[in-house]
């Protein structure tokens, strides 16, 4: 088991020590891995982190050097991908341009050896779920790119896979109806049932659509939990940095009990607090992961802050609801803090160079190992 998997959770998938290496490059690197019945699943990572090679496995287009795959407890390495009970839907959608919606759907369904009352019937529940039974006689030049979409959707559901991987399902589409789509995935994942991978660039498409999220670097798994967990408990500077945005502060630690520690930040001279349950030795150096949301910014240092240190506001970005203060420590280096502008507040309460406080709470982060 890998040290996030949930053995009160049904598997559909298991990925056992699987290795995948072209020539002598190792794309995933003994990698172990469950994704449970009925979850909608995300794989986030940088560039050429491994993301598509493990959706290419298990759509059985690419082998693993090592290791196994299973589905419903079946190894499926040596199962041809048209014999998987799985389906990928592309970002480029591939529809048939000179087939009608409704034959697009039932393009698969009629390759197989389904009755053809049953044909109709299942395309039938696939136009009402993807909401397209306005459109089945039209052709895919003849509707919107959102409805090209829930068409692609529809046939990949068509045949009823235990597992749809979604590369970048909603790259084609503009920022606006991407948002409204991903609450439409969501709720036609939870209808089905059916296990959704999705691979996506877009850190809050995979926070929002996901029912747990896998963050990958170099062929590793680095942290797989649910979409707050990730951000609000990151196991790893690499996966808080990863995922939004995030102050990385370094500290000696000296335990103070009941989960608390005292901390000599790098950047200041009187100590501070920070809270953990995780156990950490005198004088261990320690990473705090915390988010600028969770920073305070006041002129005076306030008197019940935990945490406190004295720099000047290097840059102010107002957006609208929030603004973004970067604030200068002495030493340099730079905090980022988040306040929301409520209406009652004015917008900017700081200037440039003004002298300030960044403070927060002893909770307001995560303590890590270097
Ligand atoms: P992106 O987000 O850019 O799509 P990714 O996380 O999906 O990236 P992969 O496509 O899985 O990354 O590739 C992982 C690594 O394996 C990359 O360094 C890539 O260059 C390498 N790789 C993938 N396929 C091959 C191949 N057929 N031959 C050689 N190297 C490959």
């Amino acid at each position: 088991f890998a040290p996030w998997d949930d053995p009160k959770e049904k598997p559909l998938i298991r990925f056992k020590g699987v290795t995948k290496r072209f020539g002598d490059f190792t794309a995933i690197d003994d990698l172990t891995l469950d994704i449970y019945e009925r979850e909608f699943f995300a794989l986030l990572g940088p560039s050429g982190c491994g993301k598509t090679t493990m959706m290419r496995m298990l759509a059985g287009f690419e082998n693993p050097t090592e290791g196994v795959i299973e589905l419903s407890g079946q190894n499926i390495v040596p199962v041809p991908p048209n014999k998987r009970a799985v389906n990928m839907m592309f970002q480029s959608y591939a529809l048939f341009p000179h087939l009608t919606v409704y034959d697009n759907i039932a393009f698969g369904l009629r390759r197989g050896d389904m009755p053809k009352h049953d044909i109709a019937d299942r395309v039938d529940e696939m136009l009402k779920l993807t909401r397209l039974e306005k459109f089945a006689a039209r052709k895919p030049h003849q509707i919107s790119g959102g409805q090209r979409q829930r068409v692609a959707l529809a046939r990949s559901l068509a045949k009823a896979p235990k597992l749809l991987l979604l590369d970048e399902p909603l790259g084609a589409l503009d920022a606006k109806l991407r948002q409204a789509t991903q609450f439409e995935l969501v709720d036609i994942q939870e209808k089905t049932g059916t296990t959704f991978v999705i691979v996506t660039h877009d850190q809050e498409e995979a926070m929002t659509v996901a029912s747990r999220v896998a963050v990958m670097d170099e062929g590793r798994i680095m942290q797989v939990a649910t979409p707050e967990k990730i951000y609000e408990a990151p196991n790893s500077s690499y996966v808080a940095d990863f995922i939004g945005d995030v102050n990385i502060l370094t500290g000696t630690v000296k335990p103070a009990g009941e989960g608390l520690y005292q901390v000599h930040w790098s950047e200041g001279r009187e100590p501070n607090i920070a809270a953990s349950d995780k156990n950490f030795s005198e004088g261990q150096t320690c990473h705090l992961a915390v988010r600028p949301e969770k920073i305070a910014i006041s002129a005076d240092r306030p008197a019940d802050a935990d945490n406190a240190l004295q720099g000047k506001v290097l840059d102010i970005a107002y957006l609208g609801n929030l603004s973004t203060y970067h604030v200068e420590l002495q030493s340099g280096k730079v905090i980022k803090a988040q306040t929301a502008n409520t209406r009652r507040v004015s917008r900017r309460s700081f200037t440039w160079e003004d002298p300030v406080w960044v403070s927060w709470t002893a909770t307001a982060g995560v303590l890590l190992d270097r």
